[in-house]
């Protein structure tokens, strides 16, 4: 099937007499015949299903839908995008350990790699997202276990070199991570280049409508966890009767492990509601992410080439020095989310912002309607200089969303919010 196909039939092939939507199974738990029964999903639960914590049959349907779209080998569900990060490098790292990622990634990232997993025992190593291959194979440490970065960064908008990246981390017999959340496996599918694994936040383009948060952890099977750097999954699992995840579950080890271990412990799974709703976003996520590209090209085009804007960043523009990157990783579109610096710093970039009428202000992005933030003072708050410098991020910078409006009322919109300053 294509993929325009996978988002609208993959996941849930109803039988004979069977709802023809995804129903919601809004139970926390499911009943056996016997003792017996019960018995044998607690000595392997994937056989069947055994409490809503972990799995769900709406939430699952959505799993093996997007693991069809990325070309991985199964999913994990999540609450959030950064319960996805957090079980994603957590299935991996333990503490001791250390990782690396790219500089230029979303900033409730950063916070989680930087200070929380900081206070566990776990260091992450950053690097620029443009560093050389040298640079990038002298990041490792003995120690370091898994290499990670963002497709299209949020709100920087680098494009992430993934087979550069997915080569060094092979050579060092660790697996890249990549967050695919802004261009979706519409746009790119990072397997395809060499990512392990795929995660995403499906509160953005995915959902779509901005009714859920969630995320999800795509496995592409394709990394040999039993290569001697990785004991937890070839050695015996204390908290499950000794289960070996390689020997059990095979190219599979690495997503049933984060079921099995994090998601049962940690319990960020999501409500099956939200999983019906996430469902219908994807079901027109092909069609919607090639307007969106069509839309945002237009509004980049527009912004360049208007005179109070001191600079656009968005990689499908020629200018972009991503061009390059985004012709080869993204050749249908760089999704809608464009950003860029106003003349006149902090103070002008607010007032431009208040001054907007169609597109609303909110702490979002990658929604069905347009939608301003500005970064500075919103999504990296919590940011010093120096690691606002490095995410790449401005005081008069203004991260415009572009959403699904006729695209001349989204420029009218902006003509007069301009106008006004
Ligand atoms: C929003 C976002 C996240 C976090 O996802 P939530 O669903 O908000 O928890 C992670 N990565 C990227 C690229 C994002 O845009």
């Amino acid at each position: 099937m294509n993929i325009e196909t996978k988002c609208l039939h993959s996941g849930y092939t109803p039988k004979n007499t069977e709802p023809r939507v995804v129903p919601i199974v809004q139970s926390t738990t499911y009943v056996y015949d016997s003792t017996d029964d019960v018995a044998a999903v607690f000595d392997d639960p994937t056989r069947s299903l055994i409490y809503s914590r972990f799995e769900n049959p709406t939430v699952m349907a959505v799993e093996e839908k997007i693991a069809d779209l990325e070309g991985g080998i199964g999913a994990m569900c999540t609450s959030s995008g950064q319960a996805a990060t957090m079980c994603a490098l957590l299935n991996i790292l333990q503490a001791g350990d250390s990782f690396i990622s790219t500089t230029t990634v979303y900033g409730g990232t950063i916070n989680l790699f930087a200070v929380t997993f900081k206070k566990m025992g776990i260091e992450c190593i950053f690097v620029s997202p443009d560093s050389s291959e040298e640079e990038i194979r002298n990041a490792f440490k003995p120690n370091t276990k898994a290499v990670f970065g963002e497709t299209i960064a949020n709100p920087a908008l680098t494009v992430f070199d993934i087979e550069k990246f997915a080569k060094i981390a092979h050579e060092n017999n660790v697996p890249l991570i990549v967050d695919n959340t802004f261009p979706t496996p519409i746009l790119c599918r990072p397997i395809e280049y060499g990512a392990d694994i795929v995660i995403h936040s499906t509160s953005k383009y995915m959902d779509g409508h901005a009714v859920q948060v969630g995320g999800v952890i795509v496995d592409s099977g394709n990394f040999n966890w039993a290569n001697g750097k990785f004991p937890e999954f070839t050695e015996p699992d204390e908290s499950y009767h000794g289960i070996v995840y390689t020997e059990s579950y095979g190219k599979s080890a690495y997503i049933v492990k984060a079921r099995m271990q994090l998601m049962r412990d940690f319990g960020c799974y999501p409500a099956a509601q939200s999983a019906f709703y996430l469902n219908l976003g994807l079901e027109t996520l092909a069609v919607r992410m090639k307007q969106y590209c069509t839309n945002a090209l237009a509004v980049a085009e527009y912004l360049e080439s208007n005179d109070k804007v001191e600079s656009v960043n968005y990689p499908a523009l020629s200018s972009s020095p991503y061009n390059e990157l985004c012709k080869k990783y993204l050749p249908d579109g760089a999704s809608g989310v464009i950003s860029f610096v106003i003349k006149g710093g902090r103070n002008t970039a607010v007032k431009f912002m208040d001054s907007l009428s169609l597109a609303s202000n909110e702490v979002h992005v990658a929604d069905i309607r347009t939608c301003v933030l500005h970064p500075a003072s919103a999504t990296h708050r919590q940011l010093t200089d120096e690691q606002l410098i490095a995410a790449g991020i401005n005081g008069g910078m203004i991260r415009l969303s572009v959403g699904l409006e006729n695209i001349d009322d989204i420029l009218n919109d902006l003509k007069k919010a301009f106008d006004a300053i």
